[in-house]
């Protein structure tokens, strides 16, 4: 499998180069050549599977020749191996035919531990059998930081540097990055908020010479593994709920794009999906799009959902490139509108040609709160706020169609207390693993938003 760039012009790679190269060279987004096709028996044949061997089996087109699969599957046995949960990814039930899709049974108890705990390994792998080292480089609204940190702390040939706005992201998030002592870990606190972090790393990474100096990798969801990791779970949470040949429809709570793109990959595939649910806060400007082709930026309002906090979401692009027929330069115009701040709108009917798949609902504060409530009322379940988000949207949504309906739970209602406890009356508990979390110390650096600033902070603590 090659592997091309959104926007047209960097070298195509392989698996292997894709993944230690983060973001391509001409500032795009690797997407493989051409989508695997999967037929109903593929998709049948994974049913009586573990969750990692059916992992193993989604992933392999991806991968290519880069990873002999013995090696791919103990990687993936690994991964998979501290997860509180047997099934990594467990169904339950909300009400008939709807069901609560849990993604947080990882180490920081939220979804990007299914991804991430791949990656690391797969840099551990690849660098080890290469020989060399990355300097990992990264932007986070809250769970992607602990997330990678847990990934990638100890490990010989990383060392990490995550950003993140400061005062912006909660304090079970902040210690669950800020307290992990190893010496490869660096925090930066960024006097800015999300969309400012996310900056500073791209330009980064558009410092050619920097780049090559330093290493710089990537484990935002630029890097294609992650969104890979993800089409897991949406085949096999399908494949329980019912019959291969029966489309399900899934709502999924919305930030950087990368979870939803992946059910989009799942679709490509030949998944039957009857919809994907753009579930976003009021930080809306996928629903504004999905609604009338036009994509401009606004301010980023602080909500109860912090995770989903953005309004560019990068992985946004790989499905402009899609939607453009893979045209690179038609992408190129587009980000460069973005970046001088006109935003751009698409055609009629490439607009419809995302209708027919995507459908994107806002969700108000009170809603939020609502659907924490209502979960706890009628399931005495706790749901964490962008979970609800998931559900209010999904349930908006999702109408008459008797389709299935799979709401993707992306974090533990342990790690947004306030609101949970605001909405409930309930404080959830934090798990035995994190019992002493409030009161380790932290290690963190407080910078303005600035890149010369970031710039020589990394380089002192870096290995060129
Ligand atoms: C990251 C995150 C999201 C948004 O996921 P994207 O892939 O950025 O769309 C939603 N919920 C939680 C809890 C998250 O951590």
């Amino acid at each position: 499998m090659r592997y091309v760039s959104t926007r047209g012009t960097a070298p195509a790679l392989d698996f292997e180069d894709v993944i230690l190269t983060g973001l391509a060279r001409d500032g795009g987004l690797y997407v493989p050549e051409s989508w695997p096709r999967w037929d109903k028996a593929d998709f049948e044949a994974l049913r009586d599977l573990s969750y990692a061997e059916a992992a193993v089996r989604v992933m392999a087109p991806f991968t290519g020749e880069c990873l002999p699969e013995d090696d791919f599957a103990n990687l993936i046995a690994d991964a998979y191996s501290g997860f509180g949960s047997d099934d990594v990814a467990p169904l339950v039930s909300l009400a008939p035919n709807q069901w609560l899709l849990e993604l947080f049974h990882g180490p920081t108890l939220a979804f990007k531990d299914l991804a991430l705990q791949v990656l690391g390994r797969l840099f551990d792998y690849f660098l080890a059998r290469r020989g060399g080292r990355l300097t990992i480089v990264g932007a986070t609204s809250g769970d992607t930081g602990s997330a990678a940190i847990e990934a990638c702390r100890g490990r010989e040939a990383l060392q990490i540097f995550m950003l993140h706005p400061a005062g912006r992201v909660s304090d079970v998030q902040r210690r669950q990055m800020a307290t992990v002592a190893d010496a490869n870990v660096h925090n930066i606190a960024i006097e800015g908020n999300f969309d400012d972090c996310q900056s500073l790393v791209k330009a980064l990474f558009d410092d050619d010479a920097f780049r090559d100096r330093y290493h710089l990798g990537a484990v935002n969801s630029i890097n294609w593994a992650r969104v890979m990791a993800q089409v897991v779970y949406y085949v096999v949470a399908a494949l329980r709920v019912g019959d291969p040949g029966r489309a399900v429809t899934f709502s999924v709570p919305t930030g950087n794009f990368g979870d939803v793109l992946a059910g989009y990959v799942a679709h490509r595939m030949g998944l039957p999906i009857e919809r994907l649910i753009v579930a976003t806060n009021r930080n809306d400007i996928l629903v504004r799009f999905f609604e009338t082709g036009a994509y401009r930026i606004e301010e980023v309002v602080p909500t109860l959902s912090p995770s989903m906090d953005i309004q560019v979401s990068s992985n946004f692009e790989r499905l402009l490139f899609e939607l453009s027929g893979r045209d690179g330069a038609e992408v190129s115009a587009q980000m460069e509108a973005l970046k001088t701040g006109n935003g751009f709108s698409i055609a009629p009917d490439r607009l419809a040609a995302a209708q027919a798949i995507f459908v994107a609902h806002r969700v108000g504060e009170d809603e939020t709160l609502a659907a924490i409530a209502a979960e706890w009322k009628e399931n005495r379940r706790l749901i964490d706020p962008h979970s609800a988000v998931g559900i209010a949207a999904g349930r908006a949504c999702h109408g008459s169609s008797d389709s299935p309906l799979i709401c993707l739970a992306t974090a533990s209602a342990a790690k947004f207390p306030e609101a949970v406890e605001r909405a409930t009356g309930e404080h959830p508990a934090l798990p035995p693993q994190l019992d002493d979390l409030m009161s380790r110390p932290e290690h963190c650096e407080t910078l303005p938003n600035d890149l010369a600033a970031v710039r020589a902070y990394i380089a002192e603590r870096a290995r060129a």
